[in-house]
Parts: C-alpha cells; sequence; structure tokens
C-alpha cells in the first residue's frame, strides 16, 4: 500500500481510541482519514463491527470500494456499504460504511446497536443535519446504555475542540503533507458559465510544464452537462478526457472519474469532490465558487437546493485538492475583492433547513422535550414549535402527548420531507402510488410549465394540469422541441425520474388496494392527497375571486395563470412574497381545490366547532353564536340558542372591562361619587385613600353586571351602590362628612354641591339665599371651602367666590344698587350677614 501521512500516526491514534473510547481525529483530505483509519480499527479487534458515516452516498460506495481493493478484501463480505435504495454487506460484514440516514432508523429499530463496536462519522466538518443528529444520538446510546460503544469522529478542518468537549473526547491533530498551491483569480460574471470554463480550461491545458489532471467544481449537474458539451472539442484537441462527477450519476460512471488514468482527465465534479472524494494526480483546480446547497423555501414549505457563493474555507479545501501530489495551481474565477467578501465558514444545515424529519425522528427516539434535548447544536426555539406544530397538522405528531403518531412511525420509513411523506403514505395507502409519487416530485422539483399559461381557464387545480404536461413531456420522450408548447424538457425529465425514485421507495411500504375509481374520483383523491401535504396552506376566498386569507392570517393573491378559480377554499401550494401598492401579499400560481367536507375527513384535528357568548359591539348586547374553523379561518357563524344569565353576565362584563371607567363616569352620579371620592383623597391625605384607577372599578362593574345582558341595562342602573361596595362603612361616614352631597343654605334649602375632577367643589345659590352666612361653609375637615357661585333675581351668576365676606363687604353694595330698583321685590338689606334670608325668592318678572 502507498504510504499515506497518516499512516505513522496509527498507532498512537488506536491506544487513544482504546484508552478514552472517544477520539476527534483532525487531517488535511487525502491524507489517509477513511481508507486507512476504520481498518486499523478492525484489525486491533476492539470487538464488534466497525460502522462508518458518511454524508454522501457516492462517497460511502467508492470508499468500501477503495477499501476492499487496497486489501485485496470482497467487497460484500470483509467491507461493504448500504445506502439508500442499494446495500451490499452481509451479517458478518467487519466494516459497513452507510449514509447517516441509514444508522439513524437503525438506531431506532435498536438502539443498544447490537454487535457494533465502533461508529466513525467521517466529514464532520460538512455538519449536515444527519450527522449533527447522529452524533447527538450516538452520544446518549453511549451515556445511557452502551458505555462500551466507541466514537471516533474525523473532520477535515481544524475546528476540533467544540465537537472534542461535546465527546468529552481526546483531539489528534495528523499533520498532512501539502505543496504549494498558486492562487490565481480571474473574474467571470458568471462563473459556472461554459465559455468561462472552458476559457479556464483552455489556459490550464496550454500549459506544457504541466502534464496533471483538471478539476473544475462547478454547481450541479446542469451545468455540469453544458461544461461538458463546450469542453469536447478542447478536449480532443489535447488528448484529454471530460468525465462528468456528481452525486446521481450511476456508479460505473463515478468510477470512471476517480478510477487512475495515463490519459489526461478533465474532470467536472459538484462539491463532492471537496474533501469526501479523492482523485488522484489532479494539478490545477478550477473553481466556480458556487454550490448547491440545501435551504428551506418558505413558498413551498419543503428544503430546496439554492445556488449560493462557497465559504472562504470551501474556497481553501477545494484548492488544495491540487496539491495532493507536488505543487498545483488554483484558478479561481472570481476577483480578489469578490474573495474578500466571502463568507468564512459555511453555515450548519441545522441552521438553514426544515426541522420536521428530525424532529419526527426525536420523537420516534422517545425524546418528549427537543429543547431539552442533548443537541450538538440547538436550533431555535422557534424553530422547533414551527416544526412541531406542522408535524401535528400532518397528523404525525400528537402535541398534547407530546409523542409520535402511528401515521409519523409509518412516516419515518420514508427518507423524505414529512410533508411528502404523509402525501406517498395517502397515496400508496388509496393505490395511486404512481400518481402520488408525481405530485411529490412535482412540488419539490423545478416546475415543468415554462412559461405562464393563458389566462382563462377553469378548473380544479394547477397540479392536475402539470400532471398532464408531465405525461406529455414523457409521451415525446423529453424532446427539446416540448419548449414550444411551453413544458421544460429538462425539469420534466428529472421530475419523471425523481417520480419513480419515490413510487420505488414506497412500494417497499404496504400498499393499498389497486385504485379502481374512476377518472373524476381518481382527480379528488389527488387532490386530497395535496391537501394531506399542505393543511396549513388552506385559503378562504375572499369575495373577489382572486384574494384571500391564508391560514396564519395572511393575505392572498391567486395569480392570474392558475385554473382555480370558484370555489371558497383553496390550497397555496406556491406562495410567494409579492409587494403590492406598498404591502406584502402572497403571490400564488400553483393552487388547488379544497372543500369543507374534505377538511372535515382529512384534518379533523384542525377542525374546531365552538359555542361562544359574546358581546356585540353593533347591537351593544350579549349574543350565543356558533362558529366552524379551521385552525384560524372562520368558516360558518350562525346565531345559537340564547346564553344563559350568568353566561350572558360574564359576557357582558369581560367585553366591559377594557372600559369600565368609562361606564361610571358615563353616569351623572357615579361620576359625581368619583369626584367626590377623589376630593377627599387628595384634600385629606393623612387617609391613605387609593387612586381608584379603571382596574379598581372590575369588582363593582362585575356586580353591575349581574343578571344583566344589554348594555342600555347597564346605562339605566343605579351605579353608585357598587362604587360605594369599595369602601369600608367608616370611609363611606368619612366621604359624606368630608364632601357632603348637599348643603343647607340660610333659606332651609338643601342645595346639591357640585363636584368635578380636579376642582373645588361649587355650591350655586341665589345670594338673596345666603343672607345670615357670614362666610363660605368648608369641607374636607374645615379645610376647602366651597366656591360659591352667586346668582342674581334673574339666575344670571353676579360672582364666584369662595371669600364671602368680602363680596358682603364691597361687590354687594354695588350689585344692590344696580339690581335693586329692577326687583324692587327682592329684599337688598345693608348688612346681609344678619339679614334673614328669605324662605322664598320672588320670581323674577
Ligand atoms: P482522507 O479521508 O484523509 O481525505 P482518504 O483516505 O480518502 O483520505 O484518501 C487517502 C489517499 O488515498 C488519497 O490521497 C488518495 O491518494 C488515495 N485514494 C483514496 N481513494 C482513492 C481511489 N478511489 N482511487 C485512488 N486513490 C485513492
Ligand atoms: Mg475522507
Amino acid at each position: 500500500m502507498t504510504p499515506l501521512p497518516i499512516d505513522p500516526s496509527l498507532t498512537r491514534i488506536l491506544d487513544a481510541l482504546a484508552a478514552a473510547g472517544a477520539l476527534v481525529l483532525v487531517a488535511e483530505p487525502g491524507s489517509g482519514k477513511t481508507t486507512r483509519v476504520p481498518p486499523a480499527i478492525v484489525r486491533q479487534g476492539l470487538g464488534g463491527r466497525v460502522i462508518v458515516l458518511q454524508p454522501r452516498r457516492v462517497a460511502a460506495r467508492s470508499t468500501a470500494a477503495r477499501i476492499a481493493d487496497e486489501r485485496g478484501w470482497t467487497l460484500g463480505r470483509e467491507v461493504g456499504y448500504h445506502v439508500r435504495f442499494d446495500r451490499r454487506a452481509s451479517a458478518d460484514t467487519g466494516l459497513v460504511i452507510m449514509t447517516e440516514g441509514i444508522l439513524t432508523r437503525r438506531l431506532l429499530a435498536d438502539p443498544f446497536l447490537e454487535g457494533v463496536g465502533t461508529v466513525v462519522l467521517d466529514e464532520f466538518h460538512e455538519r449536515s443535519l444527519h450527522t449533527d443528529l447522529a452524533l447527538a444520538l450516538l452520544r446518549e446510546v453511549r451515556r445511557e446504555v452502551r458505555t462500551d460503544l466507541r466514537i471516533v469522529v474525523m473532520s477535515a478542518t481544524l475546528d476540533a475542540e467544540p465537537v472534542a468537549r461535546f465527546l468529552d473526547a481526546p483531539v489528534i491533530a495528523v499533520p498532512g503533507r501539502t505543496h504549494p498551491i498558486a492562487t490565481a483569480y480571474r473574474d467571470a460574471p458568471r462563473p459556472a458559465d461554459p465559455d468561462a470554463v472552458a476559457g479556464a480550461v483552455a489556459d490550464a491545458l496550454a500549459d506544457p510544464a504541466d502534464r496533471g489532471h483538471v478539476l473544475v467544481f462547478l454547481p450541479g449537474m446542469a451545468e455540469i452537462r453544458r461544461a461538458q458539451r463546450e469542453l469536447g472539442p478542447i478536449a480532443a484537441r489535447h488528448d484529454a478526457r471530460v468525465l462528468p462527477l456528481h452525486g446521481s450519476l450511476p456508479a460505473d460512471e463515478q468510477d470512471a472519474a476517480l478510477r487512475p488514468s495515463h490519459q489526461r482527465k478533465i474532470i467536472l465534479s459538484t462539491n463532492i469532490a471537496e474533501t469526501s472524494l479523492t482523485i488522484d494526480g489532479v494539478t490545477t483546480v478550477i473553481d466556480s465558487g458556487l454550490a448547491r446547497v440545501a435551504r428551506h423555501d418558505a413558498s413551498r414549505g419543503l428544503d430546496r437546493l439554492d445556488l449560493t457563493a462557497i465559504s472562504r474555507a470551501s474556497a481553501d479545501q477545494r484548492a488544495g485538492r491540487a496539491g495532493r501530489t507536488g505543487p498545483g495551481r488554483c484558478i479561481r474565477l472570481w476577483s480578489e475583492q469578490r474573495q474578500a467578501l466571502l463568507e468564512p465558514f459555511d453555515e450548519p444545515e441545522i441552521r438553514r433547513v426544515d426541522l420536521g424529519s428530525t424532529l419526527l425522528t426525536l420523537h420516534s427516539w422517545g425524546v418528549g422535550e427537543p429543547g431539552a434535548f442533548g443537541w450538538y447544536e440547538a436550533p431555535e426555539p422557534e424553530r422547533i414549535e414551527a416544526a412541531e406544530a406542522l408535524l401535528a397538522r400532518l397528523g404525525a405528531f400528537d402535541p398534547a402527548a407530546r409523542r409520535i403518531t402511528p401515521t409519523g412511525e409509518r412516516m419515518l420509513a420514508l427518507p423524505v420531507h414529512p410533508r411528502l411523506a404523509r402525501l406517498l403514505l395517502a397515496a400508496a395507502d388509496e393505490g395511486l402510488l404512481h400518481e402520488g409519487a408525481a405530485l411529490a416530485a412535482l412540488l419539490s422539483e423545478k416546475d415543468v410549465a415554462e412559461r405562464r399559461r393563458p389566462a382563462g381557464h377553469r378548473g380544479l387545480s394547477d397540479m392536475l394540469g402539470r400532471l398532464d404536461l408531465l405525461a406529455e413531456a414523457e409521451a415525446a420522450r423529453f424532446s427539446p422541441s416540448l419548449k414550444d408548447r411551453g413544458i421544460d424538457p429538462i425539469a420534466a425529465r428529472q421530475v419523471a425520474k425523481i417520480r419513480d425514485d419515490l413510487a420505488r421507495l414506497a412500494s417497499r411500504l404496504d400498499v393499498g388496494r389497486a385504485s379502481g375509481l374512476d377518472e373524476a374520483a381518481r382527480e379528488e383523491a389527488l387532490l386530497k392527497l395535496l391537501i394531506l401535504a399542505y393543511p396549513d396552506r388552506v385559503v378562504r376566498r375572499r369575495g373577489a375571486e382572486e384574494t384571500g386569507v391564508m391560514v396564519g392570517g395572511r393575505g392572498v393573491r391567486l395569480a392570474r395563470e392558475s385554473v382555480v378559480r370558484e370555489g371558497e377554499f383553496f390550497l397555496a401550494l406556491d406562495p410567494r412574497e409579492e409587494r403590492r401598492q406598498g404591502t406584502l401579499e402572497l403571490q400564488v400560481a400553483l393552487a388547488s381545490a379544497v372543500r369543507l367536507e374534505w377538511l372535515e375527513e382529512l384534518v379533523p384535528q384542525s377542525i374546531r366547532r365552538e359555542r361562544r357568548v359574546e358581546f356585540d359591539p353593533a347591537r351593544e348586547r350579549v349574543v350565543a353564536m356558533n362558529r366552524l374553523w379551521y385552525e384560524d379561518i372562520l368558516i360558518r357563524e350562525d346565531p345559537a340558542r340564547p346564553p344563559d344569565g350568568r353566561e350572558a353576565s360574564r359576557a357582558l362584563y369581560e367585553a366591559l372591562l377594557p372600559r369600565a371607567g368609562e361606564v361610571f363616569r358615563a353616569d351623572p352620579a357615579a361620576s359625581a361619587w368619583l369626584a367626590r371620592y377623589d376630593f377627599v383623597r387628595l384634600a385629606v391625605p393623612e387617609l391613605g385613600w387609593t387612586e381608584l384607577a379603571d382596574e379598581a372599578l372590575a369588582g363593582p362593574l362585575e356586580v353591575l353586571c349581574h343578571g344583566k345582558t344589554r348594555m342600555d341595562e347597564v346605562r339605566q342602573a343605579a351605579k353608585v351602590a357598587y362604587l360605594e361596595s369599595l369602601l369600608a362603612p367608616a370611609q363611606v361616614r368619612e366621604l359624606d362628612a368630608c364632601a357632603p352631597t348637599s348643603v343647607t343654605i340660610p333659606s332651609g334649602r338643601h342645595v346639591r354641591l357640585a363636584y368635578e375632577p380636579g376642582r373645588q367643589p361649587v355650591l350655586a345659590a341665589k345670594l338673596q339665599e345666603l343672607f345670615g352666612w357670614p362666610e363660605a361653609p368648608r369641607l374636607a375637615r374645615g379645610r376647602v371651602p366651597l366656591l360659591l357661585e352667586l346668582l342674581g333675581p334673574n339666575q344670571r351668576p353676579v360672582q364666584v367666590t369662595s371669600d364671602l365676606r368680602s363680596f358682603w363687604a364691597t361687590t354687594y353694595h354695588q350689585v344692590r344698587k344696580d339690581l335693586r330698583n329692577r326687583y324692587p321685590k327682592h329684599p337688598w338689606p345693608e348688612d346681609p350677614t344678619t339679614a334673614q334670608a328669605p324662605v322664598r325668592t320672588p320670581r323674577p318678572r
């Protein structure tokens, strides 16, 4: 075997693992971690089978093959692999390379990991959601039931400390054997375009000093295909071969790219060759700087591959692939200025993808409270909540019991997003697997409709139209001429492939009877599948046919090309935010009909019937209503049997509570009482009376509402007694003493005092009636004189004063002179302080 940088460290690695039971191993890509460490563990005879987790299927297969090759082992006997759709290993294969999803499902069935001695997590730096989850689950297994289980984490970058702390494991860093790499920047406006790639490749091939292979990093299959066509003639001129390398290629085509070759290779690869696959003899790397990265797509509610700029760390890993065997070079198809703007590291998947599948797994694992689970990096609580809410709506999670449902358990068998798992499960049960899988593929892949179709059609669902387009594309064998008919043949081919994968996958489930449905019933069944996958996307149409409100309260506008123009409800399958006249609304091009009875049948847990007794502000009375809700969408509303007294008073009270102060202050007597109370409170602070804020009036309001259902009953009721109930008897006496409602004036009449907030109490009387009072009486333990509003015989105010003595002494004489002749029947004594007030004053003429 060729010596590799890791070889001298193998003994040290095995000793550390045997001693600590866990280990973090860091070394440059290509140093031999993947191909040398796992077989060494097997040979060491630590006991038990060795499982290696690989985030990528291609890498799992090729690693197993490479190990078998190097050691003269037989693939499927001493070493094997196990990935989705493909397994080569027997019961006693000692070393199995698998993808994390396979291990997770295995753990759910067998949490003790019977027979497994060591689990190696490879490519940890990629931080895939699956790797994160597997690491956390394995740590728990090791802590709780299998203290002898050994865990090795292998990573290409140097940030090993956090994971070492997480596992309480030592770190071993093995120095690599890298050669200098000359980096050149060659700015291209669209770096993944065939001409940009071809230009860079042509330059590299033209260098007579370099005969090594060229490795080109491109974001995806489509870009690889296009570059492959463009590069054909250039490669021929240099006697080189162009080879694609991509996760969804058949295994033999992948092998062709990886196999050693004397002929010069131009390998067009996705980021699969960044660290997980090694290609020997590469001396030039050409990097588009782009990758497709899974990210939650809010519009479809699924994860989607997004075209993104790679991080600086990623760009360095890619460049490093040129320096394996000798000095190399890297051509970056972007500028040095752009380089400075790149993110330093990739964002871990747990921060950007949907957590539905992960939470379903955790609940199946028995984690009732995912917030308290031992995550390697915990997601934000809101994202956990949102994922659980969706699982509940899909019928996979019982939020009350906080437990996975039997449907949820069945969904786990399908390694797709829970929405699509729910759809496929139902499709299988209905015997509609082929069409169900097509719907799932159409929903998750690029739209097969190339341009917007003409408006004006009417129909049940835009998805039925897409199924027809797919059939049309298949019948035409995905011919490029389909473009003329508005169909994207490449997208259609991809959808058909995914459909077949999904259908094959789901057919392993218990499949229901073959569907004997007629055309209409079949269509209806397909529409129901969509509801099961998107129960949170129900829209209730507003009066106008193109707008509505979606569950959650957001406004939706149906795009012109949608055919779903009728019906009270529809499903919004691709709501996209759009700004329209300054407000954000959701624009929907893919819609599908929904009927109330379907919701009742399919999503009963989201239907709520309620009888509400409540105050109707328009009629100002308590009414009882029956309402039917779908989540937060009001579907129906009808008057119910009248409420009983207690319910009604309660509803009245609750409706009036926010304006309790207003209710009392609108009543003159209650308002005066409150003013008296406030007067005493402020004038006699030593009583320690508290301010009667609106909240303090809740009690009196509640009693006031007893036995009432209408606002006018509340208005008419006498309210002072309710307010008095706030005071102790001694306080009531104090209130009456300090702030009497009326006083008896010298004429013998009882005069009501006017109390107003923030003012001195006022007494209004004809001045003749006050003859005999030398000065104004004082309230509040003699502290505040009454404000007297002295009226002339014509009832007009003559003077407003609290100083009666000075009035009698001065102004009175002037008034007397002015009015005596006009009102001769009224008494106008010289000395009013000693005069007798008349019991009745004559009426003015
Ligand atoms: P690491 O996991 O540290 O990145 P690997 O164990 O994958 O390293 O690879 C170590 C070395 O083995 C590589 O540098 C390469 O030289 C060689 N190698 C690995 N896989 C293959 C293969 N399929 N064909 C040829 N050489 C390979
Ligand atoms: Mg490796």
